[in-house]
């Protein structure tokens, strides 16, 4: 059997690449990682017993015996977890401990599926770099507070896009800046700019993008 196909999709948060890693894993029958949701998981941890996020014994601890079972709990998607999770991810110690599960993950995918989509911030860098496909998704910060302020409304969070806007900047830099495994393009990746593009069209480029590279 041959070995399992990865796509790696990375870039900022709210560019629109864990709606597209989930629809191209659909069509292409292959398993999907939302990398994001382990720091969420060990944020979560964290938060529930009471922990510092900074507290990197406590931090890498949880990582290292994640709570999968939370995968949909919808506290995960709380912007104080996605904050918590932030500062996290920062810490070389806690990635190093999360490394194992998502590189498993991509090398025997659940179900036996022929492929994974795994999408974060350091997928084609430093998870899996030898992947065949890789995508940096991007839009402008002002596209992405939009999008992000429009999904926390929904789930009735406040707050205003001003303040979603500076808090995905400060997140952007934190992820870009960070001393283990920054978020950048790999140098074979496929940059996707989502600024003016709907969803559809969107996976439409991305589906084009990886067609010569394996069978879609
Ligand atoms: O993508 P999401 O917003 O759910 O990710 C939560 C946090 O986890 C991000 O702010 C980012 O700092 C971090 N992250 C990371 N590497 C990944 C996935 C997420 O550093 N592969």
């Amino acid at each position: 059997m041959s070995a399992p196909v990865v796509i790696a999709i990375d870039g900022p948060a709210a560019a629109g690449k864990g709606t597209l890693a989930r629809r191209l894993a659909a069509h292409l029958g292959y398993a999907y990682l939302d990398t994001g949701a382990l720091y969420r998981l060990v944020a979560l941890q964290l938060l529930l017993t009471g922990a510092d996020p900074g507290d990197v014994t406590a931090a890498v601890t949880a990582a290292q015996n994640l709570d999968t079972s939370r995968f949909d709990d919808p506290q995960l998607r709380t912007d104080r977890v996605g904050a918590a999770a932030s500062r996290i991810a920062a810490l070389g110690e806690v990635r190093q401990a999360l490394v194992g599960f998502q590189r498993q993950f991509a090398a025997h995918p659940p179900g036996k599926a022929p492929g994974a989509v795994l999408d974060g911030r350091d997928i084609g860098t430093v998870i899996c770099p030898d992947a065949p496909v890789k995508l940096f998704v991007t839009a402008s910060p002002p596209a992405r507070a939009r999008r992000r302020y429009l999904e926390l409304i929904e789930r009735g969070e406040a707050a205003t896009e001003a303040e979603v806007l500076a808090d995905l900047q400060a997140r952007d830099t934190r992820d870009q800046t960070r001393a283990s495994a920054p978020l950048r393009p790999a140098q074979d990746a496929h940059l996707l700019d989502t600024t003016n593009l709907a969803i559809d069209d969107a996976f439409a480029v991305a589906l084009a993008a990886i067609s010569g590279k394996i069978a879609t």
